[in-house]
């Protein structure tokens, strides 16, 4: 397939190199400058769409990928697959969409979790929002940069997913490591604490399978010091996504409200930044009830 792969940074840039390598004709195009391995770059972002049957792109967030969208729209035939991967709001998302249908345009909003190692293994999950027909033609690009792609329903459902999952493990994260150092005050064991609970009705992803306490459970980002792993920051961007849909959806989140707020403060006036998200259990540790 001829592919047009824009914004090749720390995922997207191996994802468009396994796309090569499974023998597809890439073109990329970044702002910045990069080296992909058997991807030849364009001088443009138009350029690097046109003539191709699937654009792809993984941006930063939804203002980039709108003003992108209005640059490789034009440049596309009609029939043609734009393939949104980034995390964006889901109005920005419902937004491409619409323009991109307007212009003859299938359009897929498609976020990944799995972070670099996936993008770097192709074991990438995706959330794919959009019409069956661009669904069938993007599958088999999916298999080459991921295990999985869940089909979610119409355009913004692929952002909806992803930040409904991510605002559940921001809450169950925080809640963990504050049990974590309850138990402590407490004098229960750690191992003791994660035995009980992750084969309880408290168990979790965050607790069974990442769990943030060292030397318990599974190797985990805890175990090495709390190197991302998932950085917190990250972590801030999708709760504020959430809170940014629940705003403009008209929906009661408390709890994905004050997870934003938590990751907030741990970012931007703690040490949070560049460490992953489960050191909030450290974060907890050094706190008392009402600090
Ligand atoms: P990144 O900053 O490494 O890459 C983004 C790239 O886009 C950069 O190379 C940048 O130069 C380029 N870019 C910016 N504006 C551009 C423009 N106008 N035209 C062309 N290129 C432009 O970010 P990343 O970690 O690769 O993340 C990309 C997306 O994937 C984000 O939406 C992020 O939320 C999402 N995501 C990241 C991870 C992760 O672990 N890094 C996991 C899941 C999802």
């Amino acid at each position: 397939m001829k592919i047009g792969f824009i914004g090749l940074g720390n995922m997207g840039g191996p994802m468009a190199a396994n796309l090569a390598k499974a023998g597809h004709e890439v073109t990329g195009f970044d702002m910045a400058e990069v080296s992909i391995e058997g991807v030849p770059l364009a001088a443009s972002a138009a350029e690097a769409a046109t003539g191709a049957q699937v654009v792809i792109t993984m941006l930063p967030n939804g203002q980039i990928l709108r003003k992108v969208a209005d640059e490789v729209i034009p440049a596309m035939e009609a029939g043609s697959v734009l393939l949104d991967c980034s995390t964006v709001d889901v109005d920005s998302a419902r937004a491409v969409a619409e323009q991109a249908q307007s212009a003859g345009l299938s359009a897929l909003d498609a976020p990944v979790s799995g972070g670099v190692g996936g993008a770097q293994g192709g074991t990438l999950t995706f959330m794919v929002g959009g019409d069956e027909a661009g669904f069938a033609t993007a599958k088999e690009l999916f298999d080459i940069m991921g295990q999985k792609a869940v089909h979610c329903g119409p355009s913004g459902n692929g952002q909806a997913a992803k930040i409904c999952n991510n605002m559940i493990l921001g809450a169950t994260m925080i809640v963990t490591c504050e049990a974590f150092a309850l138990a402590d005050k407490l004098g229960l064991d750690r191992q003791a604490m994660f035995d009980v609970v992750s084969t309880s009705s408290g168990s979790s992803w965050s607790m069974n399978t990442y769990c943030p306490a060292p030397g318990v459970g599974p190797q985990s980002p805890a175990d090495n010091d709390y190197q991302p792993g998932f950085a917190a920051d990250l972590m801030l961007k999708d709760l504020r996504l959430a809170q940014e849909a629940a705003q403009s959806a008209d929906a009661d989140t408390p709890l994905g409200e004050a997870a934003m707020r938590l990751y907030a403060q741990f970012v931007e006036d703690e040490d949070g930044k560049g460490r992953d998200f489960s050191a909030m259990l450290p974060r907890f540790e050094k706190r008392g009830h009402s600090a």
